[in-house]
């Protein structure tokens, strides 16, 4: 276990028979340390969006592969249209018309323009292209005179071979996330294919002899098994490929059971529910029993029976069964752990520091994860107000808000206009703000 940290707010002195209480940063770290960077695998350019490229990509091709037009209109010598004006125009013979799609292998000679098309092929001996708009008349037949109103310096509208990128360049680097333009890059220098890192298999078990399936109407006593859709939303959000495992019943041998399969087929196993002290709570017991727990208990909240271990190699996480004590351990633990799987460097959430718009009570010592909802107020600075009750057993709140107010632990009132931490749930890892 990591030496205790004199800042953190676990406090193990007031606990020294039951399991050691973590941080949230101690948590994170163990979390990390059980999962590895996934293999790479080659897939479609489109279906490598938004993932990580896994090899620097080069190019076949020079891009553009020739020089070419950036608007219709002439492609002439600059040099016979100096001092070209409304007033004076320049006359050149029209030779050619070049069409995009067109390779005309002839050379256009003074005194000449080709009437050329946007993205067509600029002969040779053309040095720049007069836009259709600066000429009379504006539609000519090959044979006639075009009339030049406007003169036309070196390489004006030429897109130049090699612009983008060059023959044998790397186009894309190793770790880089594929954006649609990076897709399109790849598109134009010969990658149909990209090799991006795979997404996690992620196991989603949910345990409780009280669930039925979403579809069923609920008997006495029973509820609809929401956390494994939810979970799977999530893993879904953070690129991950849900199993769901359906549910699980409060019972030692059927557990060890979805443990084993689960770990057997799956990269990452997700659990919700039967963490706690109840007296049919078997996740621990069986996840010691075949594997290995790290940790059962983070000093936060909601949800402080968060479970660490791994069975048979597999990184294995414990969420309580209430279900913002799911959502919010996934995203503190979880989702972190599945973008570094898919190779992702960054796994920070961006934070917003706002002043509270009401006072806030907290009851107990650890790290608060509230649900809240931040806005830019009228003079511009962000304000944070809570999105809806905070019962772990309600997810209005966590709907309704876009980030998590983090109120550190320690405290226990944080009045109007306090300055605090907010994990904004709206943006991507990685954004600058
Ligand atoms: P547990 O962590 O198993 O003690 O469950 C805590 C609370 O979460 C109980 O009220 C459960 O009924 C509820 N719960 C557990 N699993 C689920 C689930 N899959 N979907 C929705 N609620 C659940
Ligand atoms: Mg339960």
């Amino acid at each position: 276990m990591t030496a205790p940290d004199p800042a953190s707010e676990t406090d193990t002195t007031q606990a020294p028979q039951g399991p050691a209480v973590m941080s949230v940063e101690e948590a994170r770290e163990l979390v990390f340390a059980r999962v590895r960077r996934l293999e790479a695998e080659r897939v479609p350019i489109l279906e490598a969006l938004g993932r990580v490229l896994a090899e620097d990509l080069t190019s076949d091709t020079d891009v553009a592969p020739f020089d070419n037009s950036a608007m219709d209109g002439y492609a002439v010598h600059a040099e016979d249209t100096v001092g070209a004006t409304p007033d004076a125009p320049v006359s050149l013979e029209v030779v050619r018309h070049i069409a995009a799609g067109d390779f005309w292998e002839g050379t256009l000679e003074r005194g000449q323009a080709a009437r050329i098309m946007t993205g067509a092929p600029v002969p040779v001996g053309a040095d720049a292209v007069v836009m259709v708009e600066f000429t009379s008349p504006t539609l000519v037949d090959v044979g006639r005179q075009v009339s030049v109103m406007r003169d036309a310096p070196v390489g004006q509208h030429i897109r130049k071979r090699g612009e983008e990128v060059h023959a044998g360049d790397v186009v894309l680097a190793a770790g880089e996330v594929m954006t649609s333009a990076a897709v399109g890059l790849a598109g134009s220098t010969g990658h149909a294919t990209v090799p991006v890192y795979r997404r996690p298999r992620v196991a989603i078990i949910s345990t409780g002899s009280e669930l039925v399936e979403i579809d069923q109407t609920p008997g006495p006593g029973k509820i609809r098994n929401s956390n494994s859709y939810s979970l799977a939303a999530q893993v879904i959000a953070a690129g991950g490929i849900p199993v769901r495992f359906g549910i699980v019943p409060d019972d030692e041998e059927a557990t060890r059971q979805a443990f084993e399969e689960a770990a057997e087929g799956s990269d990452f196993i997700v659990t919700s529910g039967g963490v706690s002290v109840g007296d049919f709570d078997y996740v621990k017991p069986v996840l010691e029993e075949i594997g290995e727990l790290a940790f059962c208990k983070v000093a936060m909240r909601p949800g402080n029976p968060q479970t660490l271990g791994s069975i048979h190699g597999t990184p294995f996480f414990g969420l309580p069964g209430n279900p913002t004590s799911t959502y919010v351990g996934f995203e503190i633990f979880v989702r972190p752990a599945l973008r570094m799987m898919q190779g992702y460097s960054a796994l920070e959430r961006p934070h917003t520091r706002a002043t509270l718009a009401h006072d806030v009570k907290k009851k107990q010592d650890r790290r608060y994860f509230l649900r809240a909802r931040l806005e830019r107020d009228p003079s511009g600075e962000f304000s944070v107000a809570l999105s809806g009750s905070q019962s772990s057993a309600l997810l209005t709140a966590a709907h309704k808000g876009n980030c998590f107010m983090v109120l550190p632990g320690g405290e226990g009132f944080f009045a109007k206009g306090t300055e605090v931490d907010c994990i904004r749930l709206d943006i991507e890892e990685g954004t600058p703000l």
